[in-house]
């Protein structure tokens, strides 16, 4: 099979047998049988104990009983079964796979193409002509990868390459698609603050901070060398402090005076634009550990526009799950970075302003500043 393959280090040659053999479901197989399901064909074949026989799912021959069924995932292992082969739907004559590789190579380029946007199991799904289910068995036949990890490759190959032209660390996080610096270290585990790390509270891990006063109070800005993992309002500087190191109870807490670093002050001179209801272009690299769920929120919240809100009915819908608005409220209600991820965009439909992790009084005024501003 000649393959469109970029990434020879990761995709390993799979023997498509051994792979469908383990993946082998009589229920799903069963189920194709009956619906005589062609797209199934060269997957797995099933025999007949009572005829000998054995057939593609899509054979148009009468279907036998269930209870008389074997199913083989090659026609070589019913063949070494004793049976002997249909001689309506030959099932020993495969040209099913090379189909398939095609059509998967198809897909790759395609992910390869689109490298940077959200590409869903659904999507490629419709576009393959194949149920999911049987699009991520075929695309883990053909490649050895989940079509995620082949996208997660694509962006990654991507995010080398970016960095290889110069471009800024952040930049290229977010021109590979990633959309935030936790989503590329979710892919990577060789150093830095990785998913394991997190969950064991930063353990081995500098965490940066200082507090800043602003319009909405005082700010805890803190972060690690690759991006910022809490912003904090509050009124004073000691529980707010508390708060953090309850955040990371292993990290080392380092508070920074200043001058701070050039990264750092950059920060927190955005940060502080922010809590004055100015909407700076800038978006500040993230290193929060999050769910993938509560990052798709926070993905879309970066997108509404300073003086305008959306209800959390609008952002559920926004992001494909129109029933989850309670848990978009959830998301917004544990957002660990102030301002920078504007949970304070989202209000209740009725226009009422909801809650606010660091009280609503401060998103009241937050809210009217940038009103203000944009007006
Ligand atoms: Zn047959």
């Amino acid at each position: 099979m000649q393959f469109h393959e970029p990434f020879p280090d990761v995709i390993r040659p799979f023997k498509i047998e051994s792979i469908m053999k383990a993946k082998l479901d009589p229920d799903v197989c069963w189920k194709a049988v009956l619906g005589r399901d062609a797209s199934l064909d060269g997957e797995f074949v099933f025999a007949v104990r009572t005829t000998g026989i054995f057939c593609r799912p899509s054979c148009p021959a009468r279907h036998p009983l269930r209870r008389n069924v074997d199913f083989f995932a090659v026609a070589a292992d019913a063949e070494a079964a004793g049976f002997r082969p249909c001689l309506r739907c030959k099932p020993n004559q495969t040209n099913a796979p090379h189909a398939q590789s095609d059509l998967i190579a198809g897909l790759c380029r395609y992910i390869e193409e689109h490298a940077a946007e959200t590409i869903g199991l659904h999507q490629l799904s419709e576009k393959a002509g194949l149920s999911p289910t049987h699009l991520l068995r075929t695309f883990r036949a053909v490649t050895g990868l989940t079509p995620k990890q082949y996208h997660t490759a694509c962006r990654m190959k991507n995010f080398k390459g970016i960095l290889r032209r110069g471009a800024r660390v952040t930049d290229a996080i977010y021109e590979a698609g990633f959309g935030s610096s936790s989503r590329l270290y979710e892919n990577t585990s060789k150093s830095g603050l990785t998913p394991a790390e997190m969950r064991t509270g930063g353990a081995n891990t500098w965490i940066y901070y200082t507090t800043t006063q602003t319009e909405l109070g005082l700010m805890l800005v803190a972060g690690t060398n690759r991006g910022l993992c809490a912003v904090e309002l509050g009124d004073a500087k000691d529980p707010l402090v508390k708060a953090l190191a309850e955040q990371y109870p292993k990290a080392s807490l380092r508070p920074l005076q200043e001058p701070y670093p050039e990264s750092f002050r950059r920060w927190i001179d955005t940060l502080r634009m922010q809590a004055a209801g100015l909407a700076p272009r800038r978006q500040l690299p993230l290193d929060i550990q999050v769910s993938e769920f509560q990052m798709r929120v926070y993905q879309h919240l970066r997108t509404i526009p300073a003086g305008q809100t959306q209800s959390y009915g609008e952002v559920a819908a926004a992001i494909g799950q129109p029933q989850a608005s309670r848990a978009v409220g959830h998301a917004c209600a544990t957002n660990p970075v102030a301002l920078t991820v504007p949970c304070h965009r989202v209000v209740l439909s009725n226009g009422e302003s909801g809650g606010y992790r660091w009280s609503e009084d401060r998103k009241v005024k937050l809210l009217e500043l940038e009103k203000r501003r944009r007006a």
